[in-house]
C-alpha cells in the first residue's frame, strides 16, 4: 500500500530502540527520510545503518537527551524543516504515589508532556504554512486507564493529552494532523524492565512474569514494536487527513469497555 509519503521528513525521537525504531522503520519503508535520535550512540548509529541498508532512504542521527533544552535544541537545529514528527521519550519509572517527590513529578513532566510540546511547537508552524503536517505522539493505555505504579506516567501523559486535545482542533484547517498512540504492553526493553521489577518483587522468573502479564491481555501475547510501528506510519499518510486529536489503543484489548 503507497501511503503516499514517500521523500517526505520525519522526525522520530528516542528511536534507536523498542517503539520508536519501530515507528522509524515503518516510516522508512514508506519512503520517509528520517531524523533519528537517542541518547545512546551506539545503538542509534546500529539501528540507521539497518535502516538505510534495509529501505534506501537517508537518515540523519543526532545523539542527545531530547528531555534537556540542549539536547532538543541540537536535535531541532539538525532536524530543519520536518514534514512528520513522531515524539517519544523513556518512560519514568514505577514507584509508590507517596513516594514520588516534587524533583520526581518535575522529570517525568519533562520527558513525557513538556518534551512533546516543545518538539511540536517547534514543528507545527512550519507545517502550518506548507499546509501538511502529521505529528504522532506515543503516550500509553495509562491515558485511558491508570497503571497504580505508573503514576508519573498517569499524571504526564494526561497533561500532554489535554493539550493535543485542545491544539490538534487549531491546526487542522492547515492541514495538520496531530494524534496521539496509546501503547497497552509491547515487547520492547521498557517491558523487560517492567516485567525484571515484578520477578523481583514476586520472586518468580522472567518467563514466568512474562506468561502472567500476556494472560491478561484478550491476545495472549505483547504487541511488536513492527505493527505499533505500521499503525504510526499508517497516522501519518496521505489517508488519515480526517483523524484529529484521537487517542489511538493499541493494547491487544487490555482495556475492558465497550466504548471509550
Ligand atoms: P525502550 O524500548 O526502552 O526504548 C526507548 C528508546 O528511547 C531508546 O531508543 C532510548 O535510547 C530512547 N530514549 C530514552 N530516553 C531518551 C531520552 N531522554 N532522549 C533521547 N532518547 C531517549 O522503550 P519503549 O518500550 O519503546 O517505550 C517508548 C515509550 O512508550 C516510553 O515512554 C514508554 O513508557 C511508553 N510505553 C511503552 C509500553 C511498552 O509496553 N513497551 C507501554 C506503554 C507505554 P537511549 O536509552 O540510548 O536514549
Amino acid at each position: 500500500m503507497d501511503l503516499g509519503i514517500s521523500g517526505k521528513r520525519a522526525l522520530v525521537s528516542a528511536s534507536s530502540k523498542g517503539l520508536g525504531l519501530g515507528c522509524a522503520r515503518a516510516l522508512a519503508e514508506a519512503g520517509c527520510r528520517l531524523v533519528m535520535n537517542a541518547r545512546g550512540e551506539e545503538a542509534l548509529e546500529a539501528s540507521a545503518a539497518a535502516i538505510r541498508a534495509d529501505f534506501g532512504v537517508e537518515v540523519e542521527t543526532v545523539a542527545c537527551d531530547v528531555t534537556t533544552e540542549e539536547g532538543r535544541a541540537k536535535l531541532l537545529a539538525a532536524a530543519g524543516q520536518v514534514e512528520i514528527l513522531v515524539t517519544n521519550a523513556g518512560g519514568p519509572p514505577p514507584g509508590m504515589w507517596k513516594d514520588w517527590s516534587r524533583e520526581d513529578f518535575i522529570k517525568a513532566l519533562d520527558a513525557n508532556m513538556l518534551t512533546p510540546i516543545a518538539l511540536m511547537q517547534a514543528a507545527l508552524p512550519g507545517m502550518m504554512e506548507r499546509r501538511w503536517g502529521k505529528v504522532v505522539n506515543i503516550t500509553s493505555q495509562s491515558v485511558k486507564s491508570p497503571i497504580a505504579v505508573l503514576g508519573l506516567s498517569n499524571s504526564a501523559r494526561a497533561g500532554l493529552t489535554g493539550f493535543v486535545a485542545g491544539t490538534a482542533r487549531q491546526v487542522a484547517e492547515y492541514g495538520v494532523n496531530i494524534n496521539n498512540l496509546l501503547p497497552g504492553i509491547h515487547a520492547t526493553d521498557r517491558a523487560n524492565s517492567l516485567d525484571r521489577a515484578v520477578c523481583e518483587k514476586e520472586g518468580i522468573s522472567m518467563e514466568e512474569a512474562r506468561a502472567k502479564r500476556a494472560s491478561t491481555i484478550p491476545a495472549n501475547r505483547y504487541g511488536t514494536p513492527e505493527e505499533f510501528g505500521q499503525t504510526c506510519a499508517f497516522l501519518c499518510s496521505q489517508y488519515a487527513g480526517y483523524l484529529v486529536g484521537q487517542n489511538i489503543l493499541l493494547d491487544g484489548g487490555s482495556l475492558n469497555y465497550t466504548l471509550a
